[in-house]
C-alpha cells in the first residue's frame, strides 16, 4: 500500500469475505437467506451452503489462496489453524479446485494434542470445528501462503466444548435473553437483541532482535528472568504518550496496514508507560468479533515486529521494575436498534434503563467477585495484580462522581438529579472551552465506567479476551435473569424498579471506589468492607469450582461442570509448567552464562592481584572485589543447588493442583533468590564478560 491516506478505505477489509462481497457474488436469494439468519441469530439452511462455498473459493483464488483452513481456539489460549488445500486431482492427472459447503461448514482435526483438561479420553482422538458465520471468513497471508481462514468453534466428539469460542458465543446468547426480558419489561418495544460490546487495548513491548537472540529467558519463557535495573527506568515519565521512534512507527503503519487487510479496525496507537512499551486499540466490535480481533492484532503484531528487526513482547510482566502490560477490555452491551444500554445520556437520574443495567452491573461484580478475579488468573498476571502499578487483586468499581452521586440517591429511594460536567475554562481566550466529562479517569481502578462503557482492566496482556468476557457476559445475565423475574411479575413496574434499585445500591455499595487503588489505605480499607482480596494465582484458581460458578455456567448454559473443571485443570497444569520452564531456564542460564562469566571474571581479578602484588604494589582494593565476587559466587551456586532440588522434588508430586501450589510455595523462593544474587554479580562485573544483554540496552537501545 502507498502512504496515501486515500488508499486505506481501499485497503480496508479487502482480504475479508464482508457483506459488500457478499451482496456482489452471492445470487440474491441466498444472501438474504444468509443475512436473515445472521440477523437473527439461526442456523444456516444447509442447502445454500454449496453456493456460498463456491463462491468464497472463487473470491479467494483471485486473491491468490491455495488452501482453505478451519481457524480455531483451543484452551491453549491462542489460535490453531490445520490447512487444507482446494485442489481435486481428476483422472486426467490434472486437477480442479473445489471446497463444499460440507468443507466450509465443519472440520475434523484430530483434537489429541490439544489440552482438553481430561475431557476427551486419548482414544477419542476425533474433535470438530464448526464455522462461526458470525465472525467473517478472511484471507490471511503468511510470507508466500495465502489461506482462505474460516472462525470456527473447536469441540469433542460427544459435543465438549475444547475451545474459547463457544461458551463467548453461548454467553452471549444467554446475556441477549436476559437483557431482552429486562428491557421488555421496562417498556422498550423496538429492540430485538442485544450484544455484547468489546473494544480490546493491547499493551505490549518491542525490543530489538539482536538482543532477544541473546536472552535464552526472552526466548523460552517470553520474559527477563534475570536483570538487574536500568541506571534509568521510567521515573522521568517522558516515554508515555511521547513522540514515537521513527522506527517504531514504521512498525506501527506496517501493522496497521496488515490488520485493516483482514478488517480489523486498528485504531489508537501510542508510546505506553515503560520505555519500550506501546499500546494498539481497534474500534469495538461484538466481543465475539473483538476477540477473534485481538487475536490476530497479536499474531500480526508478532509477525511484522520480525520484519522491523524488532521482537513483540506480549508477556504481563517482560521486565521487573518497570510497568507490566495488560489488556484493557471496554465492555458494553448494545441493542440491534442502537442503543447503548451504558450509556447515560444527559439525565442518567432520569434514565431508567440505564440505572437499572448500571446497577446489575454493579451487583454482579461484587456478588461474583472471585471467578471475576479468576477470569484474569495466570502465570504472567501475578507479576501485576497488587504489585505496584497495575489494578490489585482487589475488584472494586469506579463510577466517578456523577453516578457515585446518583447510586448513594438510589440507595435513599429515588434518584432525583445528576450533577453536571460544566465547562472547562483554559484561561487562554484562543483555546475553545471544553466540555467536561461526567467522569474523571481512574487510571487505579480495576473495574471502571468511562463515560459509556465498563473497563475492566484487570485482563493479562497474552489473555484471549474470551474468558473474562464470557464469564462478565454470565454474572450479568444472572443479575438481569433475577431482575427480569422480578420486573415481570411487579404490579407496578417503575414502583418495582425503583425498589430493586434502592436494594442493590444499598446492598453493593461496598464494592464502589473512587479514591486510588494502589494505596495501602485502600487495601485494609477493602479488607474492612469484606472484598475479597486474592493475591495469588493458584488461590484464585482454587475458587473457580466454588458451587456458586459451577451452578451459575450451568444454570445459563455456558459451561456444563465437567467444561468448568476441565478449564480450571488446564490452568493449574498450564501454571505449574510454566514456572517449571522459567525454573529449568534460570538452571540452564545460571550455569551455562553467568556462573562461567564470573569465574572467569574471578580469575581476571585474581590475576590482577597476583600482577601487582609482583609489581610491589599494595592489591588491597583489587583484593576485596576479588572477594567480594567469589563470595556471590559460592551464593550462586548454592542457590543453583537450591533451585535444581525444588524442581526435581516437584517431579514427585502428583496432581495439578498439588503442583501449581509446590510451584509457588517451594519453585518460585528459589527462583527469586537465584535471581537475587544473579543481578548482585551483574552489578560488579566487568560488562565486556556479562554474557546477557542488560536492562538499560533492551529498553532503551534502538
Ligand atoms: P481510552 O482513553 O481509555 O483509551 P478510548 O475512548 O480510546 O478510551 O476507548 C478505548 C476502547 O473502548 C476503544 O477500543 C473503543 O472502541 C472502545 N469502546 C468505545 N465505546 C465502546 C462500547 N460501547 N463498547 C465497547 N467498547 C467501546
Ligand atoms: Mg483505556
Amino acid at each position: 500500500m502507498s502512504n496515501s491516506c486515500e488508499s486505506v478505505p481501499n485497503v480496508f477489509g479487502s482480504n475479508v469475505f464482508n457483506d459488500r462481497v457478499m451482496h456482489e457474488r452471492l445470487p440474491k436469494d441466498v444472501y438474504k437467506s444468509l443475512k436473515k439468519s445472521l440477523e437473527n441469530n439461526e442456523t444456516l439452511d444447509p442447502s445454500i451452503a454449496n453456493v456460498i462455498a463456491n463462491a468464497m473459493k472463487d473470491w479467494a483464488i483471485e486473491k491468490g489462496a491455495t488452501h482453505y483452513c478451519h481457524w480455531f481456539q483451543p484452551m491453549t489460549g491462542s489460535t490453531a489453524e490445520k490447512h487444507d488445500s482446494f485442489i481435486s486431482p481428476t483422472s486426467q492427472g490434472t486437477t480442479i479446485m473445489e471446497f463444499s459447503g460440507k468443507e466450509l461448514y465443519q472440520g475434523e482435526p484430530d483434537a489429541s494434542s490439544f489440552p482438553s483438561g481430561g475431557l476427551r479420553a486419548t482414544f477419542e482422538a476425533r474433535g470438530y470445528t464448526a464455522w462461526d458465520c458470525t465472525s467473517p471468513v478472511f484471507i490471511k497471508k503468511d510470507g508466500e501462503n495465502v489461506s482462505l481462514f474460516i472462525p470456527s468453534a473447536f469441540c469433542s466428539y460427544v459435543g465438549h466444548a475444547l475451545d474459547k469460542k463457544t461458551p463467548l458465543l453461548r454467553s452471549m446468547d444467554a446475556l441477549n435473553t436476559q437483557a431482552m426480558r429486562v428491557l421488555k419489561a421496562l417498556g422498550n418495544t423496538s429492540s430485538k437483541r442485544v450484544t455484547a460490546t468489546l473494544g480490546p487495548e493491547q499493551e505490549y513491548f518491542l525490543i530489538d532482535k539482536s538482543y532477544y537472540n541473546k536472552r535464552l529467558d526472552l526466548i523460552l519463557a517470553g520474559r527477563t528472568l534475570f536483570g538487574a535495573p536500568s541506571p534509568r527506568g521510567q521515573e522521568m515519565e517522558d516515554h508515555y504518550f511521547g513522540a514515537i521512534h521513527e522506527r517504531v512507527a514504521s512498525f506501527m503503519h506496517e501493522l496497521n496496514v496488515e490488520l485493516w487487510k483482514m478488517g480489523v479496525s486498528a485504531k489508537t496507537q501510542h508510546n505506553e508507560v515503560s520505555p519500550a512499551q506501546y499500546e494498539l486499540a481497534p474500534v469495538f466490535a461484538t466481543v465475539n468479533v473483538a476477540t477473534d480481533h485481538n487475536q490476530l492484532a497479536m499474531e500480526t503484531m508478532r509477525k511484522v515486529a520480525l520484519r522491523h528487526n524488532f521482537v513483540c513482547l506480549l508477556h504481563e510482566k517482560p521486565f521487573a521494575g518497570v510497568n507490566g502490560s495488560g489488556k484493557h477490555n471496554n465492555w458494553s452491551m448494545i441493542t440491534d436498534d442502537g442503543i447503548n444500554l451504558l450509556d447515560p445520556g444527559t439525565t442518567p437520574h432520569e434514565n431508567m434503563v440505564f440505572l437499572v443495567i448500571l446497577c446489575a452491573v454493579v451487583k454482579a461484580v461484587d456478588k461474583y467477585a472471585k471467578i471475576l478475579r479468576a477470569s484474569v488468573a495466570n502465570v504472567g498476571n501475578e507479576h501485576r495484580l497488587g504489585a505496584n502499578e497495575a489494578p490489585p487483586a482487589i475488584v472494586s468499581i469506579f463510577l466517578g462522581d456523577q453516578l457515585t452521586d446518583i447510586f448513594e440517591q438510589l440507595a435513599t429511594g429515588k434518584a432525583k438529579t445528576s450533577k453536571k460536567g460544566g465547562d472547562l475554562k483554559l484561561g487562554v481566550s484562543t483555546l475553545p472551552p471544553l466540555p467536561k466529562d461526567n467522569t474523571d479517569r481512574n487510571r487505579t481502578s480495576p473495574f471502571a465506567f468511562t463515560g459509556n462503557k465498563f473497563e475492566f482492566r484487570m485482563v493479562g496482556s497474552t489473555q484471549s479476551t474470551s474468558g473474562p468476557m464470557f464469564v462478565l457476559n454470565t454474572i450479568v445475565t444472572d443479575v438481569l435473569c433475577e431482575i427480569a423475574d422480578e420486573l415481570e411479575k411487579a404490579g407496578n413496574v417503575p414502583v418495582k424498579a425503583q425498589s430493586i434499585l434502592k436494594q442493590i445500591a444499598n446492598d453493593h455499595k461496598k464494592v464502589l471506589y473512587n479514591g486510588d487503588n494502589y494505596t495501602d489505605e485502600w487495601v485494609e480499607e477493602a479488607e474492612k468492607r469484606g472484598l475479597p482480596n486474592i493475591r495469588s494465582t493458584v488461590a484464585s484458581l482454587e475458587t473457580i469450582m466454588d458451587k456458586e460458578n459451577v451452578a451459575l455456567f450451568k444454570k445459563y448454559g455456558v459451561l456444563t461442570k465437567e467444561e468448568l473443571h476441565a478449564r480450571a485443570d488446564i490452568l493449574f497444569e498450564n501454571y505449574a509448567k510454566s514456572i517449571n520452564i522459567e525454573a529449568m531456564t534460570m538452571l540452564s542460564m545460571a550455569k551455562r552464562q553467568i556462573l562461567p562469566a564470573c569465574v572467569k571474571y574471578s580469575s581476571v581479578l585474581a590475576g590482577s592481584v597476583n600482577a601487582i602484588t609482583s609489581a610491589g604494589l599494595d592489591a588491597d582494593s583489587q583484593k576485596e572485589l576479588l572477594e567480594k565476587v567469589c563470595n556471590l559466587i559460592a551464593v550462586l551456586k548454592d542457590d543453583i543447588a537450591n533451585l535444581e532440588k525444588e524442581v526435581s522434588d516437584a517431579g514427585k508430586v502428583s496432581g495439578t493442583i498439588k503442583l501449581a501450589r509446590f510451584s509457588k510455595d517451594n519453585i518460585i523462593p528459589a527462583m527469586n533468590a537465584l535471581r537475587i544474587t544473579a543481578d548482585e554479580l551483574e552489578k560488579i562485573t566487568d560488562a565486556e564478560l556479562w554474557p546477557l544483554p542488560t536492562y538499560a540496552e533492551m529498553l532503551f537501545g534502538k
